[in-house]
């Protein structure tokens, strides 16, 4: 009832801003609903299990605990070392990946495919009227990163290696027509950002467990369906984790479409049974272990 009334009241504020701005159309999707199961006895293939039907068996290695959408990167979990190759980009110089925002300077860098994704969600926010966007960080090399450090100080940046922004799944997102958490842009995003595959990754209730002031300009990527289950279950990445891991396995039903999530922690001979059909994705927690979501056959 609580969050009815607020979204009532933000619906309300941006109305009357929207009223001020010429009038531009202001809506707040709603989220489409997402059902999560948590069964207590699951069909979870642990490490030389029976392969399921319509499975195989594949073998996990190390490496793979420190690559994917999915890290966990904070004050205690620097980014891997000797990381993925980079392929950020400098957007300054790809005009034809800066479709329906600005960018702060020239010396933002992301990668191509996180800039699609952070496209098509800005696309959906400008056919709600909302489309003053400005990206004014991604990512940060470990220098910039350090150069961030030694101006601001310990209490505003992370020292190099700690922060999101090294790990390339991060930007920092302005509104070119006021302070992120009075504008639309910013009230757009921290209602629809999860439909897209994006978090708010520092809110302000969170900051016990994140360690970091409230944020309402940075996002992170982290896929589909994980975002919509942390807004659904109220969770930052670091309680996600912790949840998956706990859980073992998770099922989560959006749009009709079913989602399987198995924790598997990773030694050195881990194997994995996943589908036949090639529909999961693999990604590490950057501590101990993967993360396999399956997307499950709709008619199975
Ligand atoms: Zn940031």
């Amino acid at each position: 009832m609580k969050k009815w009334v607020f979204g009532f009241v933000v619906v309300l504020l941006l109305i009357g801003y929207g009223a001020a701005q010429h009038k531009p159309k202001v809506v707040i999707a709603e989220l489409p609903k997402v059902v999560i199961e948590e069964p207590s006895k699951v069909n979870h293939p642990v490490q030389g299990g029976t392969p399921q039907k319509n499975g195989h068996t594949i073998a996990v290695t190390k490496a793979q605990i420190y690559k994917g959408d999915l890290l966990l990167v904070n004050k205690e979990h620097p980014i891997p070392s000797g990381g993925e190759e980079s392929e950020e980009a400098s957007l300054s110089r790809h005009g034809e990946l800066v479709q329906g925002f600005a960018l702060l300077d020239n010396s933002i860098r992301l990668s191509p495919s996180l800039v699609k994704k952070f496209a098509t969600m800005i696309g959906a926010a400008a056919n709600d009227g909302v489309n003053h966007f400005i990206i004014s960080s991604g990512y940060r090399d470990e220098e910039k990163q350090d150069e961030l450090y030694q101006q601001m100080g310990p209490d505003y940046a992370l020292p190099a290696g700690y922060s999101e922004h090294n790990l390339g799944l991060s930007l920092d997102i302005g509104s070119s027509i006021a302070e992120m958490n009075r504008a639309p842009e910013g009230k757009w995003l921290k209602n629809n950002a999860w439909s897209y595959g994006f978090i708010l990754r520092y809110p302000v209730d969170k900051t016990a467990i994140t360690g970091i002031q409230f944020e309402p300009w940075h996002f992170r990527y982290v896929g589909l369906p994980h975002s919509l289950i942390m807004q659904a279950k109220n969770m930052v990445l670091e309680e996600y984790l912790d949840y998956l891991k706990k859980k073992k396995t998770i099922t989560a039903t959006v749009n009709h479409q079913t989602y399987e999530i198995h924790y598997y922690p990773v030694s050195n001979n881990t194997t994995i049974t996943v589908p036949e059909n090639g529909r999961y994705e693999i990604s590490g927690n950057n501590t101990d272990g993967v993360i396999v979501t399956v997307l499950r056959d709709q008619d199975a």
